[in-house]
């Protein structure tokens, strides 16, 4: 058996140990960069839109994680149409209000092409039962993005089980060491691993995850279809350095975690802060500044350590006012900054960011 193979294997081991080339002398300790189009014939894959040894090293290990099968895409976006995809033509989707700006988009671009769109606010658990009632999938993500608002996952996927109605869970901000949404009876978990998973700002990929019983595994093939035919597929280099990323996710977390609930605590009262949106855990937060809009980019823009873009989940901690673009949410405050918090000393994070929120 190979070491990742036992079952008892603790989460941080696991990250570390997954989709290596198999422990025989001479063999190299990390999977290779496989860079061919095609392979010789009557092998298991024959070409390279089809798989890869390098994607299926890191599948290997991203499936290990949320204890189902998954699969790489060229980016997070790439995974969530592939998702999108299951649904029947003109059918009816249950969401979040808010959720990730690109879903958001997506979700807008399926209702002008004749789909249903449900949105429920993500604290109405009641609200996401009623609209499960007819539906065809329901889409979820927890902590929503950039709100912060936990959605009741085990209550509204038994729910959309129950009723059979295909859930998808997009994970990227929990990640699997946070929340597992396959065990709470999902059926598709996606991740943009562009953030956490990589980790490093300097890769975009997406995965999708089918458990691995019947219903997932029929999920699972047409998702492979559709990563096969759409041929947006992701070259081996990223997913290779994805995996790279990966295998510190433990560390990273563990320690941008623990700055997270610092700030959290310490930007609870501050004078340019109005409201501190934290869901108590992880490494997310946003804050409403006082002052607006315009102070809220002044933020931004005042900060040295912390660096002013859009994306989340790098080393790097990472600021941004979200309604700068026009496609996020209208549920989201104007003065809204979400901090992606890094792995830099904490009191280098909090002298920054307080001085760029006391900054004129
Ligand atoms: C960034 C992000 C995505 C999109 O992923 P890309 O890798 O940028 O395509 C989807 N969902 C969430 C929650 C994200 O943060």
């Amino acid at each position: 058996m190979r070491v990742s193979e036992n079952p008892d294997l603790h989460v941080d081991t696991v990250l570390v140990s997954a989709g290596r080339p198999a422990p025989e002398p001479g063999a190299a300790v990390n999977p290779p960069v496989v860079l061919s189009s095609t392979f010789l014939a009557d092998g298991a894959v024959n070409y390279a839109r089809v798989g890869n040894p390098t994607w299926q090293a890191f599948e290997e290990a991203v499936g290990r994680l949320e204890g189902g099968r998954a699969l790489v895409h060229a980016s997070g976006m790439g995974a969530i149409s592939a998702a999108l995809a299951l649904l029947p033509a003109g059918g009816t989707i249950v969401a979040p209000d808010t959720t990730y700006n690109g879903t958001g988009d997506l979700l807008r671009a399926f209702e002008e092409a004749g789909g249903a769109v449900r949105r429920v606010a993500a604290i109405d658990t009641d609200g996401f039962l009623t609209a499960l009632d007819g539906a065809d999938l329901l889409w979820l993500e927890s902590p929503t993005n950039p709100l912060m608002d936990v959605i009741d996952l085990a209550t509204v996927l038994g729910a959309a089980r129950a009723g059979g109605v295909v859930s998808v869970v997009d994970n990227t901000l929990p990640t699997p060491l946070g929340c597992q949404p396959l065990t709470l009876g999902a059926d598709v978990v996606v991740h943009s691993a562009t953030k956490y998973l990589a980790g490093h700002s300097d890769v975009l990929l997406g995965v999708t995850v089918t458990a691995d019983d019947e219903r997932g595994r029929s999920l699972g093939e047409r998702l492979h279809r559709h990563r096969t035919l759409g041929g947006a597929i992701p070259g081996p280099m990223e997913v290779y350095l994805g995996l790279r990323g990966l295998r510190t996710l433990a560390l990273r977390l563990e320690r941008a975690t623990a700055n997270a609930a610092e700030l959290a605590r310490r930007l609870d009262g501050h004078p340019g802060v109005e409201r501190v949106r934290y869901p108590g855990t992880g490494a997310m937060l946003s804050v409403d500044v006082v002052g607006g809009a315009e102070s809220a980019e002044r933020v931004c823009a005042a900060t040295r350590v912390w660096v002013h873009s859009t994306s989340l989940g790098g080393v790097e901690s990472q600021l941004e006012r979200r309604r700068r673009h026009p496609s996020e949410a209208p549920t989201v405050p104007d003065n809204l900054v979400r901090l992606s918090v890094g792995i830099e000393h904490v009191e280098d994070l909090w002298a920054d960011l307080d001085q760029a929120l006391r900054a004129p």
